[in-house]
């Protein structure tokens, strides 16, 4: 009997699991932490996992997998070719996409790769809701260009507008009509839309921008690394959603795009995968080629039969509705417990990760010292809290006379991993936030000593000013 439904509706958010073998946390004292995040540069993504008590730098690969999981972990088939796994693997993503042809991948980024190395190069234009990192990079790497455009709703990181992960789709046709269709490369929408908050996108502009392709004959890619979370929102946010399973509206959103790339890192519930699904038969022969090339063979990409059992069984389970009720409320329990603190919050709360406005906590920081990395070096030192900057350390660029464009916001990402913290963890991190509010008047941040040229937020250094 599902406990999101009846009368007797438990007030406290219960983990719709019990917990089968723990991984023990080393508690550390703060003038340790000083020291680790000095030698780390400054960049949490360069501290040893040891030395982190809740880690919440992403939600990628960082779940904890099922009995099911390890199960199948056992059953792992690791023949070269046709294995009993990837068989295994390849039914449950074609049930999922309704899409005949589906690559294996070691992640999500190989997918990208594959596909837009394709679809790009000098010329060719991308637009999308957001795009992600690696999808920009990937995207970029090739010459091409990629273009943001989210709807205007997600400016306003106040209002209670549900969908702000949406497109702009006036700004997409005008985009398109603008840069001529035939030097599109391809629409990306990313479900959720992880680099703007982790919104969700609703079906109406989902269809909407799937008949704006359609009609200009414009390629579409779903990005659906969370797409069990972005059904979730579908069918509790938008009307005429709410009687359909989350499954049936991740394939609703499927049947509308041309292809299909996902992280199983994300809603794969696994600790290691990618996928790209394709309809077109001459797309999926030179996906194929370059996949064999640089992946692996066909019935394995570059993953190992149990990783694939593992990525099966988990894109079964993250469709289970206790399981997602428990993941956007858990997600939301944190949110609303900063947002009560008056800590500034981009609302509504989303499906992997809750957002802050650093700029808005630290307004004394001008933006060329990163407010955002700011924060994210307090919440380590005060609480061995470890978080990720999304702002200009992450999307900034330099203009020909190397000063800062900075992002469009100094958010950090506090990215929660699955079925992995318990209630009284995020209880926890919210204590910490009471000792961020005393240190909110600070007016210096830091300066960037080394940057390589592409994805620079994974391996800069920095020094505090
Ligand atoms: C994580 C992610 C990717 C890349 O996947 P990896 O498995 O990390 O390579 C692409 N798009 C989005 C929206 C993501 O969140």
């Amino acid at each position: 009997m599902s406990m999101t439904k009846g009368a007797a509706q438990p007030k406290i958010l219960t983990e719709p699991f019990k917990i089968k073998m723990v991984e023990p946390l080393k508690i550390t004292t703060e003038a340790y932490r000083i020291e680790k995040l000095r030698e780390a540069g400054y960049n949490p993504f360069g501290l040893m996992a040891d030395d982190v008590f809740i880690d919440l730098l992403t939600d990628s690969g960082t779940g904890a997998m099922s009995e099911r999981q390890w199960a199948g972990i056992m059953l792992g088939d690791e023949s070269y070719a046709g294995a009993k796994s990837w068989q295994r693997l390849e039914s449950v993503v074609k049930d999922l996409s309704g899409m005949p042809f589906v690559l294996p991948t070691h992640q999500g980024r190989a997918a990208e790769r594959i596909l837009y190395s394709i679809l790009g190069g000098k010329g060719k234009v991308f637009i999308s809701n957001t795009h992600f990192d690696t999808t920009r990079a990937n995207i970029e790497y090739t010459g091409a260009e990629a273009i943001d455009i989210p709807c205007p709703e997600n400016m306003d990181a106040e209002s209670d507008f549900p969908f702000k992960g949406n497109i702009d789709v006036a700004g997409l046709y005008k985009l398109i009509k603008d840069y001529g269709r035939e030097n599109i490369g391809a629409v990306i929408m990313t479900v959720t839309n992880n680099s703007a908050g982790g919104q969700p996108v609703s079906m109406q502009n989902l269809r909407e921008v799937s008949a704006i392709c359609t009609a200009n004959d414009v390629f579409l890619v779903i990005d659906g690394c969370r797409i069990a979370e972005n059904s979730y929102f579908i069918k509790h946010r938008e009307a005429l959603q709410q009687d359909k399973s989350c499954k049936d509206i991740a394939r609703e959103t499927l049947d509308l795009a041309d292809a299909f790339i996902m992280s199983g890192k994300k809603d794969g519930l696994s600790n290691m995968g990618g996928l790209l699904t394709l309809r077109d038969p001459e797309l999926a022969t030179k996906c194929t080629n370059l996949l064999i090339i640089s992946e692996g063979f066909t019935s394995y990409g570059g993953l190992s039969g149990r990783d694939m059992e593992a990525f099966a069984a988990g894109l079964e389970e993250v469709f289970d509705e206790d399981y997602l009720h428990y993941r956007i409320r858990s997600t939301a329990f944190l949110g609303e417990g900063l947002k009560a603190k008056n800590i500034p919050v981009m609302w509504p709360i989303g499906g992997h990760a809750v957002y802050i406005d650093a700029a808005e906590l630290y307004p004394n920081i001008p933006v060329h010292e990163y407010p955002g990395q700011a924060l994210v070096c307090d919440l380590y030192e005060n609480g061995g809290i470890r978080c990720c900057e999304v702002g200009s350390v992450m999307f900034g660029k330099y203009d020909d006379a190397g000063k800062l464009i900075p992002a469009r916001k100094e958010l950090v990402r506090l990215a929660i991993p699955r079925r992995v913290y318990t209630q009284s963890h995020m209880e926890y991190v919210l204590e910490v936030f009471d000792s961020i509010h005393s240190v909110s008047g600070r007016t210096r941040g830091y300066k960037i000593t080394y940057e390589p040229g592409f994805l620079r937020h994974f391996t800069a250094r920095f020094e505090k000013l």
